[in-house]
């Protein structure tokens, strides 16, 4: 199976009470990349730029053995951009622009090799830009999405089109909560799973994430950090590690799956340690699997 991400590639302006980045390398499919590519390789990116985006962002990524074969680069058009500010309470953001540019006209194309038996990540795009992702689809494939308040807001049939064909839905707590219109996580995890996903998992900040498959839960603690610098790319980050480790183990036990949440709190904890992509550009195996091991005294106990 190969390892195809599909999203967005862009250039982000973010501010933080910590401080403010300008032009940083962003995208949803750029964060989920990174992250999977030190679990998995190569990763197969499937996105779009203009020809105004840097190289030096093409050379870290392809250092990670990200294959770019399908990032195309529109001649004369202008990367995705979007800008955001946190306020002290990082939990709390608001969009201060969204340009999609050469995003704008995106239609994504599967190539024919990879249409079949492939692990595919779909990145926080347009539900009818991921549904043109699975219509190009063939056999066995496993579909790992992410999805938004506004696409559920605004796009509600079509998200609901892309549920039917997803395996693994990961989204945060208050998405939740609007897809189901339930109030209780675990009635929202039950109704959302009638939607067509065999596995949800719900995001829930520092509180940790919770993973549901027919009638069992794991629940996941957060990783306790003192150095929160910037919350961009949490959420892809956490998709990454998560489908990255899966791809590669090959292991579809709920047992695994525990562990691919486990992953993936482990790269979303190192991602917000730094701006931008930062935090996930110079780590190695060993520290990811360090931090994995953390996460296990974080919650173990002893009971006689
Ligand atoms: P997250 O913090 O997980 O929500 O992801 C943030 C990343 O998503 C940023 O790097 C943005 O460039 C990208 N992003 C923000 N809005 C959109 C959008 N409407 N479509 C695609 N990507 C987006």
């Amino acid at each position: 199976m190969d390892l195809l991400v599909v999203g967005s590639v862009g250039l982000d302006h973010v501010e933080t009470p910590f401080g403010k980045i300008d032009d940083a390398l962003g995208g949803a499919a750029t964060y989920i990349s990174l992250s999977a590519s030190y679990f998995t390789k190569p990763v197969k990116l499937i996105g779009v730029v203009g020809d105004d985006f840097p190289n030096e962002h093409v050379d870290m990524l392809e250092e990670h053995l990200v294959e770019l074969d399908h990032l195309e680069v529109v001649k004369g058009g202008k990367t995705f951009r979007w800008g955001g500010r946190y306020h002290y309470d990082l939990n709390v953001r608001d969009t201060l622009y969204t340009e999609l540019n050469v995003f704008e006209n995106f239609d994504p194309v599967v190539p024919e090799k990879l249409r079949k038996n492939s692990f595919v990540t779909l990145g926080n795009i347009l539900p009818s830009l991921q549904q043109k992702v699975i219509d190009q689809l063939e056999g066995n494939n496993f579909v790992v999405t992410d999805t938004m308040n506004l696409w559920i807001e605004t796009t509600y049939d079509d998200l609901l089109k892309v549920l039917k064909s997803t395996n693994v839905l990961i989204i945060n707590d208050s998405e939740a909560r609007l897809l189901s219109k339930e109030a209780n996580l675990i009635k929202a995890a039950a109704a959302i799973r009638d939607m067509g996903p065999e596995y949800l998992i719900i995001k829930k900040g520092e509180h940790g994430a919770l993973l549901f498959k027919d009638g069992v839960i794991f629940s996941a603690p957060a990783y306790p950090i003192d150095s929160i610098f910037d919350p961009t790319g949490a959420g892809d980050s956490f998709l990454g590690g998560f489908a990255g480790y899966l791809h590669n183990s090959g292991d579809m036990s709920f047992d695994n799956f525990k562990r691919a949440v486990i992953y993936g709190s482990t790269m979303a904890s190192f991602c917000v340690e730094k701006f931008s992509t930062k935090g996930l550009e110079d780590l190695d195996k060993l520290r990811i699997h360090d931090r994995f091991l953390e996460f296990r005294e974080l919650s173990r106990f002893d009971y006689d």
